[in-house]
């Protein structure tokens, strides 16, 4: 069978994004080996911003700096350039046209799965691409499963690092679910802490932490 090329999406709010993303994004490239990532941050309408949400091109800046050292893990403007609200359905199609042939592997934690009902047309979403399914700390493999819409459940693939991710393997499952090796950090963690003036080194990478403490992010709750 020859190899169709591989790209993953992962999306999120990023705000800001944290050593837990980058290492959960490269972990999942190399078990899969994804010939790339693509990190797209969603688009918040700007009625929505407010100390606590950075804006799209804070959050861009920040995703571009943690992903320089990373030759294919790769920043993607995609929904912050379209603006309005962010539908996965429509990215899925755009991402499409710009890889016409690969396998598009959309990788979210556990956490983000269990609410895939409530995505706009998600039946659709879950028929046009292949899924990458990771826990985080607090979620467990079984529990993602069992939230999963139950004619899916069935056809869920569990792959641990020494699984063989062979082409066959991926005609014929679409949604796959995979242990990585947990950080226990979220963005929410990161803005309470600079909130609270406690330090975020390593919790972010260097760059990252520099940029948020250069314009003075997340300092302030209000609005
Ligand atoms: P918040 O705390 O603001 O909710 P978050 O840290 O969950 O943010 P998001 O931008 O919402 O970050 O997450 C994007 C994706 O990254 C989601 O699929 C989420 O499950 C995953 N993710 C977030 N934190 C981690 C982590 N520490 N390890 C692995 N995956 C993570």
């Amino acid at each position: 069978m020859t190899r169709k090329e591989r790209i993953g999406v992962f999306g999120g709010t990023f705000n800001p994004i944290h050593t837990g993303h980058v290492r959960a994004a490269a972990e999942v490239r190399a078990r899969f080996s994804l010939d790339r990532v693509l990190f797209v941050p969603s688009f918040i309408p700007p009625h929505k911003e407010t100390a606590e949400i950075a804006s799209p091109g804070d959050r861009m800046a920040m995703v571009k700096l943690a992903l320089r050292r990373f030759r294919r893990l790769v920043p993607s403007p995609i929904e912050i350039e379209a603006g309005g609200t962010s539908y996965s359905i429509i990215t899925l199609g755009k991402i499409r046209r710009l890889y016409p042939g690969a396998r598009i592997f959309f990788i979210l934690g556990a956490d983000a799965f269990r609410e895939i009902e409530t995505w706009r047309e998600w039946r659709r979403v879950l028929e046009r691409c292949l899924f990458i399914v990771t826990t985080r700390p607090g979620s467990r493999l079984a529990v993602a499963r069992a939230a999963l819409p139950p004619e899916y459940r069935r056809g869920v693939f569990e792959v641990t690092p020494a699984t063989r991710i062979r082409e066959e393997l991926l005609s014929s499952q679409r949604i796959f679910l995979t242990p990585i090796s947990a950080v226990d950090v979220s963005s929410t963690e990161i803005r309470s802490r600079v909130r609270r003036g406690a330090p975020i080194r390593g919790l972010v990478p260097a760059p990252v932490a520099r940029y948020i403490a250069e314009r003075g992010l997340y300092r302030t709750r209000t609005s």
